[in-house]
C-alpha cells in the first residue's frame, strides 16, 4: 500500500449509507481480518492502473487460517477478483471466510452469475469487505445478497486504504470524471494526461471517464499541472 499518498477525494457517502458493522468477537478476530484483509489489498493495489473500467479489486479465501485461493481483478477489468480467488480455492471455499477490498457486484453487465452468487453458490461461511460500492450493480446490493442467503458479512476492515484505492472508480460513478494525480511515475494510473491546459479540462475528463479511464496523472511542474489545480481537479499531490 501507499498510504502516504492519500486521496482527499471524499468518499463519505458509502460510509453513510451503510453500517459499518463488525462481527470481530475478539481482538484475536480483528487482527486475523486486518492480516488477511491487508493481502486481499496488496493484490488489489499491485493492479492499480490495468483493471479500467473496473477498479483493482483483491480477495483471499481463508479455511481455518489458511489462504485456500486468492485473486485480483484482470487485466481491463475481468474477471473479478471473487471468481478468480473461487476459481482458485475450488471446493476449500465451502466454509471459507473471503476477504474482499471492495463489496462484491450483485449484477454483471454480462447477465453471467455475478460475484455475490458466485460466493454463495461457493457456500463460503462468512464475508469482509473492506468498504461499499456506489456503483449501481452494487451499492448494498451485494452484502445484502449474501446476508440474505445467511452469510456472515463484516464491512469496513481496511477501509481507508480500500477508499484510497478505488478513489478513480468512485469518482467516475459519483462525479462522471477520473481521479487527477500529480505524479512524475504514470504506472499507476490508466493513462498520462495529454491534454492541452487551455481546454476545458473538466469536460475533457468526463470524456476519458466516458471512455472508462478512472486514474489519470499528470507529471508535476507542467502547464498542464498547475492548469489543473487552478481548476480545483486535482485530488492526489505528490508527497514531498
Ligand atoms: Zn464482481
Amino acid at each position: 500500500m501507499e498510504p502516504s499518498r492519500r486521496a482527499r477525494v471524499p468518499t463519505a457517502r458509502a460510509i453513510e449509507k451503510h453500517t459499518v458493522r463488525t462481527d470481530a468477537t475478539s481482538d484475536t478476530t480483528a487482527l486475523v481480518d486486518a492480516q488477511f484483509m491487508g493481502r486481499a489489498l496488496r493484490l488489489a493495489h499491485a493492479k492499480l492502473g490495468r483493471t479500467a473500467p473496473n477498479p483493482a479489486v483483491g480477495c483471499v479465501v481463508v479455511r481455518e487460517g489458511v489462504v485456500v485461493g486468492e485473486g485480483a481483478t484482470g487485466e481491463g477489468g475481468r474477471p473479478h477478483a471473487e471468481e478468480a480467488a473461487l476459481a482458485a480455492a475450488g471446493a476449500a471455499a465451502s466454509g471459507a471466510t473471503a476477504y474482499v477490498s471492495l463489496e462484491p457486484c450483485a449484477v454483471r453487465t454480462s447477465g453471467s452469475d455475478s460475484c455475490a452468487d458466485l460466493l454463495v453458490e461457493a457456500g463460503v461461511a462468512r464475508v469482509v469487505a473492506a468498504c461499499s460500492d456506489p456503483h449501481p450493480f452494487s451499492d448494498g446490493d451485494g452484502l445484502a445478497r449474501l446476508r440474505s442467503a445467511g452469510i456472515a458479512v463484516s464491512l469496513g476492515v481496511g477501509r481507508w486504504e480500500a477508499e484510497a484505492l478505488n478513489a478513480g472508480f468512485f469518482l467516475v460513478v459519483r462525479e462522471g470524471r477520473p481521479l487527477v494525480a500529480i505524479d512524475p511515475d504514470p504506472t499507476r494510473y490508466d493513462a498520462q494526461l495529454r491534454l492541452d491546459p487551455n481546454a476545458c479540462l473538466l469536460v475533457e475528463l468526463r470524456k476519458l471517464a466516458v471512455e472508462g479511464v478512472t486514474r489519470v496523472c499528470a507529471p508535476p511542474d507542467t502547464f498542464l499541472a498547475a492548469a489543473l489545480r487552478a481548476a480545483g481537479l486535482v485530488d492526489v499531490e505528490p508527497t514531498e
